[in-house]
């Protein structure tokens, strides 16, 4: 009754505390100034005052607080008042219940959406900052290049196309960097649209292994399936985007991978599901810094990835295909022993 007390209560226990002060006050003044009242006199006083402080404050209570709360009501709730509740004698309260309950949800929702906006603001300021850093370092190189030739190197022969090599390879580099952050930002805000078709996951993994061969030839290392996990098995995806996921961990098995060491491929049988998994013996992947691999820029070794021509972009990709295709991914990873990345594929 007190937590939310309707306009009548409020002006009632208003009236009533004025009343009783303004008594007390004219008794103890009488004693002091030797005035004596019968007690129906100080009743009369009581109940004349009653009445007036009763109707002075329910007035003030209902039409002075009830329309402010009315109007907060309003702004909250961005509705009107039907006009049952206009004519509902508990509105107040009702009001003053809606009014406190809505202006919770309202700051939580204030709150959150805060959060959210700090959040994004935070991140497109680190992505800025990784973009501008990444691309920089490129442009650097070519530019030094250049001037390099500019200043001379160009009149010898040797020099020359040492410096144009570096500078070539530069370029590309900033080429990956740009295609790889428009597929990202592509993906991001929904505009790639998947080609679902059924295909053999089996066929599709020998076409990526076949196109590797070259790459990991250069530091022997073997590209194989795992012996009895070779199975063809018919699934249901985007088959040039399951083929930028296939090449990306068979890529990075061979960046950090060992000289003279081993990729396996393997195709799990899942019920409605299908799980390819690609091992490696490479260097592996400290704990600490497996749940950031898939994140944006994230590169455990700067230099090696560097070395390897890599953008710490290649993972995020990853990762954006298999969730546009409502599958999951995931890595378990031991430095020194290798790493294992695998994802989901729905079976046709
Ligand atoms: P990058 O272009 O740097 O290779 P990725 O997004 O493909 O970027 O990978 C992110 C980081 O995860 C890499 O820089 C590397 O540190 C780590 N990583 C990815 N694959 C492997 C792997 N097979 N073995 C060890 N580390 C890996």
């Amino acid at each position: 009754m007190f937590k939310n007390p309707s306009p009548t209560l409020v002006s009632f226990i208003t009236a009533i505390s004025a009343a009783v002060v303004f008594v007390l006050f004219q008794f103890l003044y009488n004693r002091f100034s030797g005035d004596v009242y019968s007690v129906l006199h100080y009743a009369v006083d009581f109940f004349v005052l009653l009445i007036i402080a009763y109707l002075s404050a329910y007035f003030i209570v209902k039409h002075f607080v009830r329309r402010r709360i009315k109007l907060i009501y309003k702004s909250i709730a961005k509705q009107k008042l039907t006009s049952l509740e206009k004519n509902n004698p508990e509105i107040y309260s009702d009001n003053i219940n809606k009014v406190e309950k809505l202006v919770e949800q309202w700051a939580d929702q204030n709150n959150r959406e805060i959060e959210t906006l700090r959040e994004l603001e935070e991140y497109r300021r680190n992505y800025i900052g990784n973009v501008s850093h990444e691309l920089m370092t490129p442009i650097f190189n070519i530019q030094g290049y250049i001037y390099t030739l500019l200043d001379g190197a160009v009149n010898d022969e040797e020099k020359k196309f040492y410096y144009l090599k570096r500078a070539a390879t530069n370029v590309d580099r900033l080429e990956n960097i740009v295609s790889k952050l428009e597929i990202i930002s592509k993906l991001e805000s929904g505009h790639i649209v998947l080609n679902i078709e059924i295909f053999d996951i089996k066929e599709l993994v020998n076409e990526v292994l076949h196109d590797n061969e070259m790459l990991a030839l250069r530091k022997s290392i073997i590209l194989s399936f795992k012996p009895g996990s070779d199975h063809s098995y018919l699934v249901k995806a985007d088959r040039e985007n399951i083929r930028i996921v296939l090449n990306n961990f068979i890529q990075n098995s061979i960046k950090y991978g060992h000289k003279t060491g081993k990729t396996s491929i393997g195709i799990y049988d899942m019920e409605t599901n299908v799980l390819v998994e690609i091992t490696d013996n490479g260097i592996g992947i400290p704990e600490e810094h497996i749940r950031h691999v898939f994140d944006r820029f994230y590169r455990v070794d700067k230099g090696r990835s560097r070395a390897e021509g890599g953008s710490g972009l290649g993972l995020s990709i990853v990762k954006h295909i298999i969730e546009a295709h409502h599958q999951t991914i995931n890595v378990r990873s031991t430095p020194g022993v290798g790493s294992t990345f695998g994802f989901t594929l729905e079976k046709a």
